[in-house]
């Protein structure tokens, strides 16, 4: 997608005093960057001044501003200006860890054909085309963003060994998450989250609903399935659309500033009634290779129904209501009755299963 010119680099420029960006020809000098419009290079960013907006991945793009104009925004997106640039100016490199991102297409988001293709995309709604477009680090901000106004001021629950249990049972699931990505906050409501940047939240009203680890397994499994589809980030392009994409091109945090406003939290945790069944299937399959009773899911289904309701309307309630009013309860009930189960064995231990249910009040 984006080439490797020797050359001069294509970038965008943006002054940081009106919204448009323009085309710019972008080269290293002997101490600085020198850029402008093809042709004339009237700017000079020396390397020293250069910051990053986000620490530049060795497979671009590279998003720069400068000590001397902080509004402005100099990106580029070919691979070989990322290194080069993280060889001169090595403060705009990327910290240690970060490398793993940069498997993502980054490159693509930023450049300029990639720029009309997804917008292009975007407007003829194939939003899993788009979010495969979005670089894993973004998705990853956007995540903890959402988490952030999801649990408000709710108690993230801590206890080492409800921890631990948690993390075992995500680990029979799948090797690759990582542990820290499933968390549990303090709060009454019943119900489990899937967003961006492959985080899951649990509730604690959920663990104190479950009749068992396995239900608890069940509700585990299915968020996993939205994580694995990539539903999260695929809602977040439904909902945001074009400005999504400006935003993570740009580093800005105009997203985050949405989400703030009412509804958008909830329709970016609301999936499609066909994306409740894909959840499903892969939820099934996790834990049939897991070996963990796929009917785990079905029970709590069955828990989730006997609840009682009592909601008052609150925006918190109303998500609250979401696995709740998930289609076709009764249906995705009967499709797990339908399963030939073999030989399984408990999500958890007895004494996990007791750890996990303390993961609030232990310490
Ligand atoms: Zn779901």
């Amino acid at each position: 997608m984006a080439s490797d010119p020797s050359g001069p680099h294509i970038g965008y420029y943006n002054d940081g005093q009106t919204a448009a960006s323009y085309e710019v020809e972008v080269s290293f000098g002997p101490d600085g960057l020198m850029f402008g419009p093809p042709g004339e290079a009237q700017n000079h960013w020396s390397y020293e001044g250069l910051d990053p907006v986000r620490p530049v991945p060795p497979s671009g793009p590279a998003r720069l501003r400068y000590d001397g104009a902080p509004e402005a925004r100099l990106i580029v997106a070919s691979p070989k200006f990322a290194r080069d640039v993280v060889q001169r100016a090595p403060q705009v490199g990327t910290r240690a860890g970060h490398k793993a991102t940069a498997k993502i297409a980054a490159l693509c988001v930023a450049g300029v054909a990639a720029f009309a293709v997804v917008s292009w995309l975007v407007l003829s709604a194939a939003p899993a085309t788009v979010a495969a477009l979005v670089p894993q680090s973004w998705w990853s901000y956007m995540g903890e963003k959402i988490e952030i106004s999801l649990v408000k001021s709710a108690k993230r629950c801590d206890g080492a060994k409800g921890k631990r249990a948690l993390a075992r049972m995500a680990f029979r699931f799948s090797e690759d998450i990582e542990a820290n990505s499933v968390r549990v906050y303090d709060m009454p409501l019943v119900n489990a989250f899937a967003m961006a940047g492959e985080r899951v939240v649990l509730t604690s009203g959920l663990i104190a609903a479950a009749q068992s680890a396995d239900e608890v397994a069940g509700v585990l499994a299915h968020e996993l399935g939205h994580v694995k589809a990539h539903h999260p980030e695929e809602q977040l392009v439904r909902v945001f659309g074009l400005q999504l994409i400006i935003s993570a091109l740009w580093g800005g945090t105009g997203m985050a500033d949405a989400l703030a406003q009412g509804g958008a939290l909830l329709a970016v945790l609301r999936y499609t009634r066909s994306a409740e069944r894909e959840a499903d299937a892969i939820a099934i399959e996790l834990m049939e290779k897991a070996k963990i009773d796929p009917r785990g899911l079905a029970a709590f289904f069955e828990t989730l129904k006997k609840s009682q309701g009592g909601d008052t309307g609150s925006e918190t309630d109303q998500v609250t209501d979401l696995l709740r009013t998930h289609p076709g309860l009764d249906e995705r009930i009967a499709e797990i009755g339908k399963l030939n189960v073999g030989p399984t064995t408990p999500a958890l231990s007895d004494q996990e299963w007791q750890d996990l249910q303390n993961i609030c009040s232990a310490s």
